[in-house]
């Protein structure tokens, strides 16, 4: 037997639960952040089926499991699952990152930070008193929401499809800075600095249906969605001038390491990880 942190045997047990969870990049991401810092964590994925979270929960709990990300369909589930909630993830109605605890499951959610510390740190952009347009009013949308307004941006504009998710997303979170919903038809003459797609429209490879003219000077655009790719919402953004265009990978990446720093105390560098996640997605087209 070794110490090598990825020896099963001497590694604490960490996992991603969803469905589909195949495809996830979060077991690559963690063995990466484990080879960098030295802890001594391994990480797999485990497929969910619909409605067996808490069974799915209990078994890794029984094992001596150490931590969760949970992703779709059941970030809200497990809202409702854990004993305890960080303020963020009590916001957000969704948690996306558990810790095991010897007494209880500490939830929080990680996805906000890891959209803010993206377009900030990785990206350079400043958000404070900047026009935000958010579309989408799904859970990666609510999720994004409080750490937004926490950078004091001049308003943030949620559209949507349905455009009544919207207003009441606003509604819900209007305490915390200048948010209004609305459809897409009402965007009207307004203008943004910076156009965040947290829709599914990338997913199936739509665009939301954005009037021309919306980025003001010097905007710019972050699709949540992340590919080997541009998607089509990221071509759309270039055609309308966008100086900054990204995907979500770094957000992905961001949000893994804090949830790394939620269950170790330690907070991975991030650079290098993105990098890397990029040079293989290239490789995989
Ligand atoms: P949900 O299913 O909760 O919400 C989907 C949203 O997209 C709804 O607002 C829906 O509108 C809208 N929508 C779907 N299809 C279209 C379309 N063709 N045109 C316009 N709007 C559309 O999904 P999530 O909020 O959980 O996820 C949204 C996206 O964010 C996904 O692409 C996901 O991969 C990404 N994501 C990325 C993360 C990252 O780390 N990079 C983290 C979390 C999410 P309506 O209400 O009208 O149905």
């Amino acid at each position: 037997m070794t110490d090598h942190p990825h020896d099963p045997d001497a590694c604490d047990h960490y996992a991603v639960m969803g469905n589909p969870i195949a495809h996830s990049k979060s077991p690559r991401i963690h063995r990466l952040f484990a080879e960098q810092t030295g802890e001594p964590v391994c990480y797999r994925a485990i497929l969910v089926e619909p409605g067996k979270l808490p069974a799915a929960v209990a078994d890794f709990v029984a094992e001596g499991g150490r931590g969760l990300n949970i992703t779709v369909p059941f970030k809200q589930d497990a809202w409702q699952l854990v004993d305890r909630r960080s303020p963020r993830a009590e916001r957000a109605g969704a948690v996306n990152t558990i810790r095991i605890e010897p007494a209880e499951l500490f939830g929080d959610n990680t996805d906000g930070v890891g959209l803010v510390r993206d377009l900030t740190d990785n990206l350079g952009l400043s958000l404070r008193d900047r026009r935000i347009l958010l579309m989408g009013a799904g859970g990666a949308a609510r999720g994004v929401l409080a750490p937004l307004l926490e950078q004091q941006p001049a308003l943030v504009v949620i559209a949507n499809r349905t455009a009544q998710r919207a207003v009441a997303l606003a509604e819900a979170f209007a305490d915390l800075g200048t948010v209004q919903g609305c459809g897409y038809e009402a965007l009207g003459e307004l203008r943004f600095d910076l156009l965040i797609n947290a829709t599914a429209a990338s997913l199936q490879g739509d665009l939301p249906p954005l009037p021309d003219g919306l980025l003001a000077e010097g905007g710019a655009a972050y699709d949540m969605m992340y590919g080997a790719r541009p998607t089509a919402f990221m071509q759309w953004a270039k055609w309308q001038g966008a100086t900054t265009v990204a995907d979500g990978l770094g957000m992905l990446v961001e949000q893994a390491a804090e949830s790394f720093l939620v269950w170790r105390g330690v907070r991975p560098r991030t650079r290098p990880v993105i990098q890397r996640l990029r040079e293989e997605l290239a490789a995989d087209a």
